[in-house]
């Protein structure tokens, strides 16, 4: 027995990484333990965190919390939700306050249509965009605290955590690996991650801004908080020359044009998350505004194409 214990003690740190589809994204996993089998049996848990998450947040399964939530639009109901869909929806609906709409889980309307717009290449028309801006604005998702309770006050209304749900789920799997004991940890959300301790004799983990795409950009060594990239330069429709985003201005309707990409380090992956698609919105002028309001945040905009590249760091007091 003593030999045993003995044993187990001495036994090497490996490192293991574990990649899942999950949301509609590559999931993965990186974690050092000893043991193979505690590390996949904690990956497994994780894993099944996000699945459970999906199935609330999911905007795609109509029979999700979020998409019963829509559904019900303009009906004068008032529904109680879950504890995770409270959380996430008072977050957002925090951060449409502070930046007057730029961040809105409303935008679900427009979403759809440039997702369509993707798909066959050609932009909205005109008078679709505007049917469904009429449907959009977070001053029409009410929250009540006292019951958690949330209404949709018009019809119409589809609701899209597209811009959040990856940050929370990476928190809560980050959570989740920390109660079995998984220390030294990164969970890559599909691009939003979350990090716990450093992997062993480091100070952080290595995490690059421009990813493989753009190496002359900064590396960071984090530890212990997360990070979230959003922009325009990999999802977008390109018509006459001109790229439109998957991230939409929510007070135009239209697809984001500018060629931005955002990372921000945060405390938690819903914030990080949040704030990266809200400030791809703003861009480094509006956004410096926000940022010098928060506490704990960083930010680094990446604008322009390879050659004229500029990079804006800006950090929170
Ligand atoms: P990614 O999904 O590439 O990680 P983001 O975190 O920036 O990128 O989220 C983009 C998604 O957020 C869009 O696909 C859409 O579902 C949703 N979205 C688009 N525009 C907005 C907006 N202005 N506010 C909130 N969510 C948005
Ligand atoms: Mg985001």
């Amino acid at each position: 027995m003593l030999w045993m214990a003995h044993g187990l003690e001495s036994a090497p740190t490996q490192r293991f990484v574990f990649v899942e589809k999950q949301m509609g994204a590559d999931f993965r996993i990186v974690l050092y333990a000893k043991e193979a089998k505690f590390a996949k049996a904690a990956a497994k848990a994780a894993f099944d965190e996000v699945k459970r998450l999906n199935a609330i947040f999911s905007d795609y399964e109509a029979e999700s919390e979020l998409s019963l939530l829509s559904a019900n639009s303009g009906k004068g109901k008032k529904l109680s939700v879950s504890e995770d869909l409270w959380t996430v929806l008072s977050a957002a609906q925090c951060l449409s306050t502070q930046t007057d709409g730029a961040f809105d889980v409303t935008v679900g309307p427009c979403v759809r249509l440039w997702r369509i717009a993707r798909f066959r290449k050609t932009l909205p028309a005109v008078d679709k965009i505007a049917a469904a801006k009429l449907a959009m604005g977070y001053q029409k998702l009410l929250l009540y605290p006292e019951a958690k309770k949330v209404q949709l006050k018009d019809q119409n209304m589809i609701l899209d955590l597209g811009g959040i749900a990856k940050g929370y789920a990476a928190d809560k799997m980050l959570e989740i690996l920390k109660e079995k004991g998984m220390l030294s940890v990164l969970v890559d959300a599909g691009g939003d991650l979350a990090l716990g301790d450093a992997p062993p004799n480091k100070k952080g983990w290595r995490i690059e801004i421009g990813g493989r795409k753009h190496p002359d950009l900064p590396v960071l060594e984090l530890a212990n908080c997360a990070v979230a990239t959003s922009g325009d330069i990999e999802q977008f429709v390109e018509v006459d020359g001109e790229r439109y985003s998957h991230i939409i201005d929510p007070r135009t309707g239209i697809g984001l044009t500018a060629r931005l990409q955002v990372t921000v380090v945060a405390p938690s992956g819903m914030q990080a998350d949040s704030l990266a698609s809200a400030l791809t919105v703003f861009g480094p002028e509006e956004g410096r505004l926000l940022i010098k309001k928060l506490s704990g945040v960083e930010s680094y905009f990446v604008q322009g194409h390879a050659a004229d590249r500029t990079l804006t760091r800006i950090k929170a007091e």
